[in-house]
């Protein structure tokens, strides 16, 4: 089935509104088993009518964003109507509703907001909870006089009008649409400290043997998400390599983050987690406390930057420092201890590290990174990395490798390679 996107409005052409609807389409679409194959962006006014006859003259389904209120620039409804030969007709009964949604406000209405509820014959309302401007679906046969075949979508731009519109009113039609085409089946793996390449080595050729497999990678800092598409044969045999070659590296196949997975295992368990951030500044805890529910366990995090906050607050030996030095696995592990005891949790995560530009030796070079974990049961773990690169990666790949440490302990997974026992 091929999809087309219209995305209309001069800002996003000025540059003034970034065009995260696309995006966040496009992700959605796939999350269907589909791609959007081509998308445009078209500034206000006629020039929408060219861009959906285009699209629509290739196309089984057009979406288009945009164009839909109350100002004469908004011209997506009357163009698609003009294309398809519909006369627009008032609708009394979203008449009505508009105008007591300016009542409830005390706001008077003008006679331009009555162009938002003119609906082209025969065409479908989608409605609009968030806001003044319902949608439109034209069923493919709407078109047929005009020699087009095609399903097309009007959506709003703003949004938080469009999202809820693309969940409830458009995935539920695509969906049966779909149906009636192919059944298509996608799957995400969320996939953890392995590099791209590592993956490609891993997996890669024996998926590419699986015949009718899609098979796509989405890089994020941290993470690979390995993508399978195609039917449920061939997802689920292409699942079942996957799963037995990278097991532990496997964080989620809903797309969870690795966070929310810890946060899930932890509360399964009735367990807590305190966390003692040198160099990572606590982007830890703040990753954690990012997802709800996060209170139940989730009690203590320390910030520790200066050696006298370690030494004050955790209780680390500053003989032990002056030894080792601030960067070490001895006062990765003794911040992780006094967090732990400190706090009263059941794990304790610490990370001392040097994110550079400066403060790098030969035996430390920059990007040098500790990771520890010391847990009520269980060997205490310790996990050197080195992780050169930006202070933003930096920080996101230690706190992405002490999450990973947590959540393979509390899933009773191997521990990652390279991670020593104290
Ligand atoms: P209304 O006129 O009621 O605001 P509309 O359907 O006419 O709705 P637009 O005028 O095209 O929508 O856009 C309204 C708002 O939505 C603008 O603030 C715009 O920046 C934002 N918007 C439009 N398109 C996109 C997009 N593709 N991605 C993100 N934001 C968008």
């Amino acid at each position: 089935m091929r999809i087309e996107l219209v995305n209309t409005g001069n800002e996003l052409l000025l540059g003034d509104t970034i065009n995260t609807n696309a995006a966040w389409i496009g992700q959605r679409i796939a999350a269907l088993g589909l791609m959007v194959s081509r998308h445009l962006v078209v500034s206000d006014g006629a020039v929408i009518g060219e861009a959906i006859a285009e699209a629509a003259s290739r196309s089984d389904v057009v979406l288009v964003s945009g164009g839909l209120g109350p100002t004469a620039d908004d011209l997506t409804r009357e163009m698609t109507a003009e294309l398809l030969g519909l006369p627009l007709e008032l609708d009394e009964r979203l008449a009505q509703d508009l105008r007591e949604f300016f009542a409830q406000r005390n706001r008077p209405m003008a006679d331009s907001n009555l162009r938002q509820v003119m609906v082209p014959r025969g065409a479908t309302v989608l409605p609009n909870p968030f806001g003044t401007a319902p949608g439109l679906y034209f069923p493919a046969e709407l078109g047929r006089s005009r020699g087009f075949n095609t399903h097309v979508f009007l959506l709003p731009g703003p949004p938080r009008e469009l999202k809820p519109m693309m969940e409830n009113q458009v995935e539920p039609r695509l969906g049966k649409l779909i149906h009636g085409d192919r059944r298509r089946v996608v799957r995400y793996l969320k996939i953890t400290g392995l590099g791209e390449s590592d993956l490609v080595a891993r997996v890669e050729r024996d998926l590419e043997a699986i015949e009718g497999l899609g098979l796509g990678y989405c890089i994020r800092a941290g993470d690979v998400d390995l993508r399978l598409s195609g039917d449920a044969q061939c997802v689920g045999q292409a699942e079942a390599l996957v799963r037995s070659r990278l097991e532990a590296h496997i964080v989620s196949d809903d797309n969870r983050l690795l966070e929310e997975v810890v946060v899930a295992e932890l509360a399964a368990l009735g367990q807590k987690v305190a966390t003692a951030e040198s160099c990572t500044g606590g982007l830890l805890s703040s990753r954690l406390t990012d997802i709800p529910g996060s209170s139940a366990v989730f009690g203590h995090g320390w910030v520790v930057y200066a050696n006298e906050a370690k030494v004050g607050q955790l209780g680390v030996d500053g003989g032990r420092i002056a030894q080792h030095g601030a960067v070490s696995p001895e006062v990765a592990l003794a911040m992780a201890r006094g967090a732990l005891a400190r706090s009263g949790s059941d794990h304790a995560l610490a990370l001392t590290g040097i994110a550079g530009p400066g403060g790098g030796s030969h035996e430390k070079p920059v990007g040098t990174v500790f990771v520890a974990l010391v847990s009520r049961v269980g060997p205490d773990l310790v996990l050197p990395l080195l992780l050169p690169g930006s202070r933003d990666r930096f920080k996101l790949m230690a706190t992405q490798a002490a999450l990973d440490m947590l959540r393979r302990r509390l899933l009773g997974l191997a521990n990652r390679e390279g991670t020593q026992e104290a």
